[in-house]
């Protein structure tokens, strides 16, 4: 699958990335990962520092898959609000999903302090505003269920926008200690340190072929290696649809500019994670080098022709909304591009366990916060292989029921 198309930002912020041999013999192991991408990284990490034998996979080199492209807001709230989710799938489940994900990002902070490649974590809070006054009875709904829950977030009114940015809007929810971080340097920094205490990592290695016996599974590459492991997870990201097409997983195309590091940023009110209630919506951060990065205006297209024909226009909007609200920041495109990106109907992301594929857990991390969904998949994944169970399993198994509990 082509993934994304235009000039990428992160590969350009790590001078030497490290890299990995093919696999040229065949190997066992405990737990074989296919895909060196966030998922991938994560599992790999929690599996190693319980003792599992681990060997990661991938196609291409390293973290050259979605997370390159990943704008890396690092969130627990998402495109589907805790009411639109508790709708779904009832209030107590929808609240246990934003705790596992504010736990995942309180993990990744911890993870990200033993790497040996710096990933640049920074705590920020996010500012969502509303892109119209119709969309403020929806935002007084969301901070009524937050409260409840004990997360921590306010309603902010148009005088306190005012006070703080250069643009006026009738009202925001502000939560506090979301993040930011560099996606491909947190994936290099987790193999690294899988490498050093004895995970295996293979570049170039195109997983083509399997057969299962009863207690294990054995794995073929393109070159006709075998892998036998006694569990297998696929994090292929959005090209695990190559093994399995899963109902409840969407496919759409994604937009982002990066712009020339920006002089002066004291305008941004503590560099806050921006985003509004209009769908599809544009989001924006900054980076530890003074650039803005600003994405979305998300197209409804799963073909990289049609979503390649309007990277040009998509980078055109996606300043003007920037100017629009910053129109004091002066910003110059520097990097630009369109991405494919995986969703899912109902709003959760999902853990893939099939009959056609015994051993094996699917990571779809499909959703706008997949990197936190990443955090949460891999630690009920590693838990259910080490322990045999986890209690929030049925949360994201894919026979989850699309009606209420
Ligand atoms: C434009 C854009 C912006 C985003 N912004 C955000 C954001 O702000 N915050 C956030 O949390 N998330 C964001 N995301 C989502 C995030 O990027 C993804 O959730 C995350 O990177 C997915 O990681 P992954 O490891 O699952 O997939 P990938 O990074 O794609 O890794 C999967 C790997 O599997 C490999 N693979 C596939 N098939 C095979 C095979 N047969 N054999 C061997 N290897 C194989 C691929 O080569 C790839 O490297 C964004 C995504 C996009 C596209």
């Amino acid at each position: 699958m082509d993934l994304q198309s235009g000039n990428l930002y992160w590969p350009t912020t790590v001078s030497s990335p490290p890299s990995y041999p093919r696999l040229e013999n065949d190997i066992s192991c405990d737990v074989l990962i296919i895909g060196a991408g966030s998922s991938g990284a994560q599992c790999a990490n929690i599996l190693i520092e319980q003792g599992l034998s681990v060997v990661v996979v991938d196609k291409r080199k390293a973290g050259e898959g979605s997370t390159s492209s990943n704008t890396a807001l690092i969130q627990y709230s998402g495109e589907k609000s805790f009411v639109s989710l508790s709708r779904s799938f009832g209030e107590e489940t929808a609240a246990r999903h934003l705790k596992l994900c504010e736990q995942a990002i309180n993990d990744i902070e911890r993870v990200c302090l033993q790497l040996p490649i710096d990933p640049n974590f920074i705590r920020r809070d996010s500012l969502y505003y509303a892109s119209s006054k119709e969309d403020l009875p929806e935002l007084n709904e969301e901070l009524v269920l937050l409260r409840k829950y004990r997360f921590k977030a306010d309603l902010w009114d148009a005088a306190r926008i005012s006070a703080l940015y250069p643009f006026r809007k009738e009202a925001a929810l502000y939560y506090y200690d979301d993040a930011e971080m560099n996606p491909l340097k947190f994936v290099y920094g987790l193999l690294e340190k899988v490498q050093s205490q004895g995970g295996l990592i293979y570049e170039h290695t195109e997983i083509t072929g399997r057969r299962f016996e009863q207690d294990y599974a054995l794995f073929y590459t393109k070159e006709k290696r075998e892998i036998r492991a006694r569990h297998v997870i696929i994090a292929a990201g959005y090209e695990d649809s190559d093994f399995k097409t899963e109902k409840n997983a969407t496919l759409a195309s994604s937009y982002a500019v990066i712009t020339k590091p920006v002089a002066d940023l004291s305008g941004w009110h503590k560099r806050t994670l921006i985003w509004e209630t209009a769908r599809p919506y544009v989001y924006m951060r900054t980076t530890p080098d003074n650039r803005v990065i600003i994405g979305g205006m998300d197209k409804d297209t799963s073909y990289a022709r049609t979503r390649d024909s309007k990277i040009l226009a998509s980078k055109d909007k996606l300043l003007k909304a920037f100017n629009t609200l910053f129109p004091d920041i002066p910003a110059e495109p520097e990097y630009y591009l369109g991405a494919f990106y995986g969703g899912t109907h109902d709003g959760l992301p999902i853990i893939g366990q099939y009959e056609k594929y015994p051993h094996c857990y699917f990571l779809m991390a499909y959703g706008d916060n997949g990197t936190v969904y990443n955090g949460v998949l891999a630690k009920i994944i590693a838990e259910k292989i080490l322990n045999g169970s986890n209690p929030d399993l049925d949360i994201y198994l894919q026979s989850r029921p699309l009606v209420p509990r």
